[in-house]
């Protein structure tokens, strides 16, 4: 039986292995060269098929101790039974390991103390293991033998199948776990052993020396193909770009193993392309501050710095002359959650989606090329508010993060000015503890506390735009001539997508996305008609925008927070209002720039740690000159590290976690299909020294500490 298992397993990883190299091999479009290929393919399948012969000889030889371990009285036992009980024992152990591994990383301790940790609790795993192994036994075999019959190892199969059922459930409804697992992963861990029982029914005959004899070499071949693929993984990028972007296991496995390479501990590796260019020193890594002439390449990036620090001070651009705009105006903010721009009609969706948004859009300044600073709620919202990068908010180092008073946020500075300032949020990320809610006088948190997390399976635009038309009514009736600054918030594009009979486009998820933007529409229109109305008419500026897109499979994943592809980050935005006429902007700006424009209509102080600026500089005869925007996805739990420059009409990403970099042409290839980083050397150069500079010396990085 143990050798049986044992070639089962090993032709098992040999299959799988081969799967995940032919694919990563032939994944790639040309003009990759055949040696590239094959050497791609090689490196993907060696991890497999190394973890492969190692878990079957662990495997085997655990079965061996198994059966040699069997007390006399077991002998006659039913061999399910027998076999369950190992199998049950064996479960005892992973859970063990399993939770011990989860308080760890709950824990959040530090890569070494969490292995240490996981070490020391083999200990009671396998005790765990033995105590079930010796009490299991017994107890199925002395049960059957008073049953008279063998039912204890079908009860104990099923009993393992339901736990094995609900261990898959459970991951496959943790969204985050199954996009930093990936599809593939779980369905190879589950092809194995399936694969095993069968190749080990088929080869039941092969002696396990025959086996042995082809698992050694092989294991050994793989091992060097790990270790080679390792050392070179950096030093070659195609082969690099294949294994990343085409293979089923491997990126993932490398997304896993990376952190053991990051030597000091500064979240960057300096292999498995990781850029980390002193891996002993934890102030070095691709990115960090670059203080000039210390004689140390700090960033990692073109040496040490000879020139002088600059900060990022963005010269307000004058609000141009024969602007004839309200003083002291109300000021209305609506953020559309998880709009992406190409489906509004104004942006040249080809549904009707949007009448609303559309004629408000027509009626004001229409920002074409509008980004996100970050590719989801918790990374946009606060980097708006504040105009200041994701990365440059005082917060804490929780998933969530928490904003810490010493940010200074738009509705403080209006409510410094005299401004009656008035919040509608709806998600749970803004309750109070994650600080969004400084500078405003009124946060109504009612449907948050009342729905929480339920907020993504109801509809919930129309219960907003209730409670600011009452908040309206009730201000319509006070003669009192303070100017207030209301934000409300419509949530209902994000995921779950509702199903609305009063729009039909189909029953696929893209679909319901847009019915849902539909129905949003259709609040949206609420609002702006009240605001059309005595006495707000002529006295009030609206600003529609989303805070970030949403995929759906264009780059091989869904939803947000994914990534810096424009289906993430191109966002639509709006600014109308009396004095300003219709324009369409086409150079791309950044969301930073909302709070500088409604600080500007407010009449109050630009200052100078604001990084955006205002947009009534578009609203003249004479555009600014347009400058490059950035922005990022900050490395998490569930998410690389990436920064993208956009200078229309490139647009360069930088994968920092794995050292990718990508040009695209956004006037040519808007789906960002074609990477021109070799075809436009020039630019790439030019786009990339920028991005390096923007993020080592211009910008104020903010690393949480750990609380
Ligand atoms: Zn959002």
């Amino acid at each position: 039986m143990a050798q049986a298992l044992f070639t089962g397993a090993v032709l098992a990883a040999c299959l799988l292995g081969l799967v995940e190299g032919i694919q990563t091999a032939l994944g790639p479009p040309a003009p990759l060269g055949a040696g590239a290929r094959l050497l791609a393919g090689a490196y993907a399948a060696a991890p497999l098929l190394l973890t492969g012969i190692l878990a079957a000889a662990a495997a085997a030889g655990l079965v061996a101790v198994w059966i040699r371990t069997r007390p006399q009285g077991a002998r006659r036992a039913d061999p399910l039974a027998d076999a369950m009980a190992g199998l049950w024992a064996l479960s005892g152990f992973v859970i063990v390991v399993a939770l011990t591994g989860g308080l760890a990383h709950r824990a959040r301790l530090e890569p070494a103390t969490a292995t240490a940790v996981a070490l020391l609790a083999l200990v009671p795993a396998v005790g765990t293991a033995w105590a079930l192994a010796r009490t299991l036994r017994g107890a199925f075999a002395s049960l059957d033998r008073a049953l008279r019959h063998p039912v204890s190892g079908p009860l104990a199969l099923a009993a393992l199948l339901a736990l094995l059922g609900a261990v898959v459930f459970r991951a496959a409804s943790d969204a985050a776990l199954v996009q930093r697992l990936g599809r593939w992963p779980p369905v190879f861990l589950a092809a194995w052993p399936v694969l095993t029982g069968a190749l080990a029914r088929v080869t039941r005959r092969v002696p396990a020396r025959a086996t042995a004899r082809l698992a050694v070499p092989l294991a050994a071949v793989a091992a060097l193909g790990v270790a080679d693929a390792v050392a070179r993984f950096d030093a070659q990028p195609a082969v690099q770009a294949a294994l990343l972007d085409h293979s089923l296991v491997f990126r993932r496995v490398v997304d896993l193993a990376q952190p053991l390479f990051d030597g000091d501990g500064d979240g960057y590796a300096g292999w498995l392309g990781g850029e980390d260019c002193d891996d002993t020193d934890p102030a070095v890594y691709p990115g960090a501050r670059e203080i000039p002439r210390n004689g140390r390449d700090d960033d990692c990036f073109g040496g040490d710095s000879p020139g002088v620090h600059r900060q990022l001070r963005v010269a307000a651009a004058p609000r141009p002359a024969g602007l004839r705009l309200a003083e002291r105006p109300n000021l209305v903010l609506v953020t559309i959650d998880t709009l992406r721009a190409d489906h509004v009609g104004a942006w040249g969706h080809h549904r009707p989606t949007s009448p609303a948004l559309d004629r408000l859009a027509a009626s004001g300044l229409r920002f074409a090329r509008a980004y996100a600073q970050g590719p989801q709620t918790k990374a946009s919202i606060p980097s708006m508010f504040a105009s200041r990068y994701t990365s440059e908010l005082i917060r804490s180092h929780h998933h969530w993060a928490r904003m810490r008073p010493d940010n200074l946020m738009l509705a403080e500075r209006l409510k410094a000015v005299g401004y009656r300032t008035v919040g509608i949020p709806a998600h749970p990320f803004f309750k109070r503890m994650y600080g969004l809610q400084q500078g405003f006088d009124e946060w109504d948190l009612e449907l948050v506390q009342d729905l929480d997390r339920k907020v993504a399976f109801r509809l919930t635009g129309e219960w907003v735009a209730d409670r600011a038309l009452t908040w309206l009514d009730t201000r319509a009736q006070d003669p009192s001539p303070t100017p207030f600054f209301l934000w409300i918030h419509l949530f209902d594009p994000h995921f779950a997508y509702k199903d609305h009979e009063a729009w039909d486009f189909g029953e696929a998820d893209v679909d319901r996305y847009d019915e849902e933007i539909r129905y949003t529409d259709a609040q949206l229109e609420r609002v702006l008609a009240r605001l059309d109305g005595a006495p707000f008419k002529g006295r009030t500026y609206v600003v529609v925008h989303s805070d970030h897109g949403e995929g759906f499979g264009e780059h091989g994943y869904r939803y947000h927070g994914q990534h810096l592809f424009d289906d993430q980050i191109h966002v639509p935005l709006v600014l109308a209002g009396p004095g300003l006429a219709p324009r369409t902007v086409a150079p791309p700006v950044p969301l930073l720039d909302v709070t500088p424009t409604l600080l500007d209509l407010a009449g109050a102080p630009l200052t100078g740690d604001l990084r955006g600026r205002s947009l009534l500089a578009w609203a003249g005869d004479r555009a600014p000159t347009p400058r490059p925007v950035f922005a990022e996805m900050l490395a998490d739990s569930n998410h690389s590290d990436r920064r993208v420059i956009i200078d229309w009409p490139y647009k360069l990403q930088w994968g920092i976690t794995f050292g990718e970099h990508t040009l695209y042409d956004l006037s040519v290839d808007p789906g960002e299909t074609r990477d021109l980083s070799r075809e436009k050397p020039t630019e790439f150069r030019r786009l990339y020294g920028h991005l390096r500079r923007w993020m080592s010396e211009e910008i104020e990085v903010y690393r949480p500490v750990r609380e």
